[in-house]
């Protein structure tokens, strides 16, 4: 099995820490780019435990200057990165009319601005290899809409457009770019919303034709099987995973 370098953005919590845990089960080596570096350093130190070389870096994906730094200390400690999750993300906003400039700058700064970084600082050591992988954690709502969250979705479904050019753009160089945009995932994130009363679980369940909400398994799994080498054919697609409520 080729050892590659993985980068996986929000890699602290939910998602992104499923992806990051299984990345290394399957013998990845993993970079955790977060803004919180202390539970960042917590789950590398605990896949560590399981064997695999991981680094914990405190990125905030709005910086720039950040993840170029991020970068090149991934370069120099576990080599030219060639897997790149982007998973970091964030939902703001509020009632449409009620949306602040800064609310609305927020949110498309670390959802869409944060993964066009991201890939763009990337994406040479993808190139010198021959060889990458990136995967864009989307959000469903980006096909169904979602009341009080303009700039998330607005961001989200830019996300889908993105990956679609890059996609087209380096499919040439041996690198496929795919998103997935989850349906409602038992994560930090979620619980917040349901807590908030913003979703009634319930009534989501209900709507869901597999009958549950996803764990961020469902969506390691698929992100894991994106960035394999026989997923090579793959590339500009969108994975809903979302237990069949969005289609
Ligand atoms: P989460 O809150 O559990 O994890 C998000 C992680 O991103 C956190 O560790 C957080 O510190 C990090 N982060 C936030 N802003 C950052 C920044 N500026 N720079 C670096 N790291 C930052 O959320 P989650 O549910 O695991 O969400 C992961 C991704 O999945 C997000 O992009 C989210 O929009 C998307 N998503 C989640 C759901 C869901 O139901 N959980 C549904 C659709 C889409």
């Amino acid at each position: 099995m080729t050892t590659r370098t993985a980068i996986v953005t929000g890699g602290a919590s939910g998602i992104g820490e499923a992806i990051s845990r299984r990345l290394a089960e399957e013998g990845n080596q993993v970079a955790i780019f977060d803004l919180d570096s202390e539970a960042a350093q917590k789950i590398a130190a605990s896949i560590e435990e399981q064997g695999a070389k991981t680094m914990a870096l405190q990125v905030d994906v709005t910086d720039r200057a950040g993840i170029e730094g991020a970068v090149e200390a991934v370069r120099r400690d576990l080599g030219r990165p060639t897997i790149l999750v982007n998973s970091a993300g964030l939902a703001l906003d509020g009632p449409f009319l009620e949306t602040t400039q800064e609310s609305w700058k927020a949110s498309i700064a670390v959802n869409l601005t944060g993964t066009f970084d991201c890939c763009q600082v990337v994406i040479p050591d993808m190139i010198s290899e021959g060889w990458g992988r990136i995967v864009n954690i989307s959000s469903s709502s980006f096909h169904s809409g979602a009341p009080g969250l303009a700039g998330y979705v607005a961001a989200k479904s830019g996300v889908v457009g993105l990956t679609k050019v890059l996609a087209k753009e380096f499919g040439k160089f041996g690198i496929t770019v795919n998103t997935v945009p989850p349906g409602f995932i038992n994560t930090p994130m979620f619980r917040r919303t349901v807590d908030s009363g913003f979703v009634d679980l319930d009534a989501q369940i209900a709507a869901t034709p597999v009958g549950r909400i996803g764990e961020p398994e469902d969506i390691a799994v698929t992100c894991s099987f994106l960035v394999s080498e026989e997923a090579g054919y793959i590339t500009g697609q969108v994975f809903g995973v979302n237990g069949g409520r969005n289609m």
